[in-house]
């Protein structure tokens, strides 16, 4: 079967239908893409159509561009900025074949209409080739996303779509769609320009076939081929279009820091497309797209963000169990973990027993769950229907009986083994034998806390971050004695309420928590050194790390950082390293100013709770230094803090998997997302550079900055993580 079919109907109308097969949602390959082109050609020759339907056979139209393809591109050939200029250029000439749909050049006459029927999401390559056909028309489906997100995983949108869109509605009002990324319920995405009409899903068909039958020649030519035609809002040599595009520039600067590549060649080709006629700005739009894809960032944005995490959320890491899908699951502990754990089973539609010591407790838990459900509504994303239905599946209760049943139990009490053990117990003796623990714990030993588990085989850790409806990673954790079905189980459950996994091996602070707290030290420790505070936190914003480690702190709250500091001392006696670190931190929890929590931290903040300033009262305990180190050495200590730690983590066993580094950092703790991850940044910066400013660095400031056997080894050879580490195909 092939990805579209062709059908004339005995009114002319040529129906041509995308249908992947074997697959849940349409998206564009090499094949497809040409296979389109011929029936297009096909369609337009044949005197007997007299008009095109372009749509799909699924709920959905299209999710975009299969972006292994362009990875792909990128890998195959000895002259990849060719390759894929040509595959933009061909891809050009295919819409715009569609979009002049046969008429003649001079008088624009004779051309046939082709209409884009969207049954549900059309995102990317989805919407770019509907915005080439002369209307628009989609279901009313609410679920339905349409837009142009590119610019999220590194790339822009480079079908058509970034010149169409600025054309249609100007730089302007295109900026949400085009540097933001943002997508749309159809009815939204009418509002904002982006199709035409939203009809009821049972009426698509129909109301496509009659406006392809009753369209006027007018009707077919897109304003850009009109005479006199103005883009909307002016171009850069109108002064008001110059404006914008001032506004713009700096816009794009204070979101992005200048650390997205895709960012600034978006606006390049908004701009100098917006100077040259239409074909021109085509050619200069496939230009800025393949210099993007060809930008080891943008690269490594689209292999950890899209290819990796996908692989990752499909089971790449799974072992071999029959479906261990969850039914339902037993929530332990109320407080804010447990109660959202509970409010992402539920939505996922699975049953949630949730327990805590006192049933208001457990009634607080419950109410989280309509907190958030009632914000949905008041935004129009959920329904009363599917409020009551979410509530429905969680019972609130103080009753260990009530877990009967119970394929999975997370627990999510107070951070103390021996509350811990006594919970497992307990719900070891209220469960079927089959049933699997998993403890929610973030700093302490999975193995050790299985011991008191009487199946040690069906002990796990699954490690959420918190807000736990808000972020996307789950770290798996599999103790010395897990086993198996255990994995499978944990990966199944995070499939089932869609987040991505990580699985690693059991070692203190897992991965995520081993690298942040050397971030977020490092930052302490230059303030107690006399580095200006405000120098640690933009350093670090400026390489794209979205808090500075200050602020990090403060979020997580100091005393969480003291009690992590003395259980660390504890654990290592003598060897401990951080003591510089602490003096600052111990100070801080002195004066009580414990972070957001207490309105008081690093930073200062107002009775509303809205951060302020960094707190001046920090200089007068803590001078800042006459001598201020360069922007560059700030950034070099607070970066290899995280990466030389993830190596560590790949060296010890810990990560068996550096796509799951790379993709565990960023969505785990937002590590630099234009770098790919902590390995891809290593690569992008090469061993042999990262092994020097290792030395320097490490001569200066210490062993914690020695670079990894590992390091030193792929720098010897000239080699890359990714290199090393992954299979040709997982490469990509
Ligand atoms: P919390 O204090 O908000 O909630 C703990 C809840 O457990 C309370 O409601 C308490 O009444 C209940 N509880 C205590 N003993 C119990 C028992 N014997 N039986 C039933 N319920 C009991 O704590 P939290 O922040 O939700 O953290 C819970 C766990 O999750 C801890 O292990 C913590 O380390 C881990 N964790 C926390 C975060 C975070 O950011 N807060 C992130 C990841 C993991």
């Amino acid at each position: 079967m092939a990805d579209f079919t062709y059908d004339l109907g005995d009114d002319g109308v040529a129906i041509i239908t995308w249908d992947l097969p074997g697959k849940s949602m349409n998206v564009l390959s090499l094949d497809g893409s040409a296979l389109l082109s011929e029936m297009i050609d096909r369609a337009l020759s044949d005197d007997a159509v007299k008009g095109i339907v372009l749509t799909s056979g699924k709920d959905s139209f299209a999710a975009g561009m299969d972006l292994n393809v362009l990875a792909g591109l990128r890998n195959s050939s000895d002259n990849p900025a060719q390759s894929i200029f040509d595959f933009t250029m061909n891809g050009h000439a295919m819409m715009r074949k569609i979009e002049r749909a046969g008429m003649d050049p001079k008088t624009l006459r004779g051309g046939k209409p082709i209409v884009a029927a969207l049954p549900g999401t059309a995102l990317g390559i989805g919407l770019e080739i509907p915005l080439a056909c002369h209307r628009i028309i989609a279901a009313d489906d609410p679920k339905a996303r349409i837009g142009l997100p590119e610019i999220m995983v590194g790339i822009f949108p480079g079908g058509g779509g970034t010149t169409r869109i600025v054309r249609k509605v100007g730089l302007m009002a295109a900026s949400p769609h085009l540097l933001e990324g943002k997508t749309y319920a159809p009815d939204k995405a009418r509002a904002a320009g982006l199709i035409d009409e939203v009809v009821p899903a049972d009426q698509l068909l129909a109301r496509a076939r009659e406006w392809v039958l009753n369209a006027t020649d007018a009707d077919i030519v897109k304003p850009w081929d009109q005479k006199g035609y103005k883009m909307p809002g002016g171009t850069p040599y109108h002064p008001a279009g110059f404006m914008t595009f001032v506004g713009a520039a700096a816009m794009v600067h204070g979101r992005t820091m200048g650390v997205y590549p895709a960012a600034k060649a978006l606006l390049s080709a908004a701009y100098e497309g917006a100077l040259v006629p239409f074909d021109t700005a085509l050619k200069i739009e496939a230009r800025w797209f393949t210099k993007v894809l060809l930008n080891p960032s943008s690269s490594a944005m689209i292999r950890s963000l899209f290819v990796n995490k996908g692989a990752l959320e499909k089971g790449a890491n799974r072992p071999e169990a029959p479906d261990q899908s969850v039914r339902k699951v037993g929530v332990i502990g109320a407080g804010m973990m447990g109660a959202g754990i509970a409010y992402v089973a539920a939505n996922a539609g699975i049953d949630v027993v949730l327990i805590d010591q006192k049933q208001d407790a457990a009634d607080r838990g419950k109410s989280y769950s309509e907190g958030i459900l009632d914000k949905g509504i008041q935004r129009r994303k959920v329904t009363e229907d599917k409020k009551e239905q979410v509530l429905g599946r969680i019972t609130a209760t103080t009753d260990y009986a009530a877990l009967e049943g119970c394929d999975l139990v997370v627990e999510a009490v107070f951070e103390d083994p021996k509350i811990k053990a006594d919970v497992t117990r307990a719900v070891e003796a209220a469960t079927g034998p089959d049933c699997i623990f998993a403890t929610n714990t973030s700093t302490l030993p999975i193995s050790d806390l299985a011991k008191a588990s009487a199946r040690p085989e069906q002990f796990i850790g699954i490690h959420f971050f918190s807000p736990v409806d808000k972020m996307m990673l789950v770290e798996i954790i599999r103790g010395k004695e897990t086993g198996d079905r255990a994995v499978a189980k944990a990966l199944d459950f995070v499939r089932q309420i869609r987040k991505t996994p990580i699985v690693v091996n059991d070692a203190r602070f897992f991965y995520a928590n081993r690298c942040i707290i050397p971030y977020i030290n490092e930052g302490i420790r230059m303030v107690g050194e006399g580095v200006a505070p405000a120098l640690v936190e933009n350093a670090a914003k400026l390489v794209g790390l979205p808090l500075g480690p200050l602020q990090l702190v403060d979020e997580t709250s100091i005393d969480l950082g003291v009690k992590i500091a003395k259980a660390t001392r504890a654990a290592m006696g003598d060897a401990y390293p951080d003591g510089a670190v602490d003096e600052v931190l111990f100070w801080l929890a002195d004066q009580e100013r414990m972070g957001r929590k207490s309105n008081a931290g690093f930073y200062a903040y107002d009775d509303a709770g809205k951060r302020q300033g960094l707190w001046d009262g920090l200089a007068v305990q803590y001078p800042t230094a006459d001598e201020q180190p360069e922007l560059s050495e700030v950034q070099h200590r607070l970066l290899f803090a995280q990466v030389l730690e993830a190596v560590r983590a790949l060296e010890e066993g810990v990560l068996t998997d550096i796509r799951e580094g790379d993709v565990g950092a960023i969505l785990g703790w937002g590590f630099a997302p234009w770098s790919g991850g902590p390995f891809s940044w290593l690569d992008i910066l090469g061993a042999e550079r990262a092994v020097e400013i290792c030395d320097d660095l490490a001569a200066r400031h210490g062993p914690r900055f020695t670079a990894p056997d590992l390091l030193r080894d792929i720098a010897s050879k000239s080699d890359t993580f990714y290199g090393r580490f992954t299979s040709a195909d997982q490469a990509a």
